[in-house]
């Protein structure tokens, strides 16, 4: 078994072990590698060790990623998405975590209507209320979710944050308990087109905490490849 792989399987145990922990079906909770800047040899390793949930953040990474690697793996896009590139990777992928405005959700109903496609997404919450981060106040969210439903093309599958960089990975489950708390007010609006299925949240360093709390996709990055080099990409 690679290192890369073998890293893998350790997590995904563990995200396992933790739902079984907190009362949940150990199937409820998808580890999803996050690849970015890393090379297809590395994505392979992950993959032979069973991995088919890979993330990506930057859209000519993943269009070049995609041909190379098998046809069964469940691409997510993760990063944020800049309108002008939505015609880019519609199609493409399982689903779209980081939608963060209107316009961009606008875009992504416009391009699937094109390809006679609906898009799952995901919507972003800044829920640590923090300046430099992308995605909806939760008040805003509550406000805006009902104009977004109406968007032709799109299926709103639930809810995606990045929490705030925490030495204590404990430090951020209120905020993952939060969003969860979110995702059932949203639900309780019973509007059409919204499903709240899914809750994207928890990374290397707070995954155990996020999966304690309900998410249904961790996105774990440098503990299964290792410390990202930028300047590769
Ligand atoms: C890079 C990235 C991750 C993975 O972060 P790690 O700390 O390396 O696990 C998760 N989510 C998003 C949105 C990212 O951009």
């Amino acid at each position: 078994m690679s290192i890369t792989g073998d890293n893998y399987l350790k997590i995904l145990d563990n995200v396992h072990r933790l739902c079984r922990e907190s009362g949940r079906d150990e199937n409820e909770c998808t580890l999803v590698a996050v690849s970015k800047t890393k090379p297809v040899d590395l994505i392979k390793d992950a993959y032979d060790a069973g991995c088919r949930d890979f993330g990506e953040n930057y859209v000519q990474e993943l269009v070049d990623k995609i041909p190379k690697l098998p046809g069964d793996i469940r691409w997510h896009m993760i990063g944020h998405l800049q309108t002008n590139k939505v015609k880019y990777i519609v199609g493409k992928t399982y689903l779209i975590h980081g939608v963060d405005s209107v316009k961009l959700a606008g875009e992504i109903g416009k391009q699937s209507v094109k390809n006679g496609i609906v898009s799952d997404i995901l919507l972003e919450v800044n829920i640590g209320n923090e300046e430099s981060k992308f995605g909806f106040k939760p008040d805003e969210l509550l406000r805006v979710v009902p104009e977004i439903a109406q968007i032709e093309g799109i299926r709103i599958k639930g809810l995606m944050t990045s929490a705030p960089i925490c030495e204590d990975p404990e430090e951020n489950r209120v905020f993952f308990r939060n969003m969860k708390q979110l995702s059932i007010d949203i639900k309780k609006q019973k509007t059409d087109n919204v499903y709240m299925d899914f809750l994207s949240m928890g990374m290397s360093g707070d995954y155990e905490s996020a999966v304690g709390e309900g998410a249904s996709f961790v996105r774990v990055g440098t503990a299964i490849f290792g410390e990202r080099d930028y300047s590769l990409r």
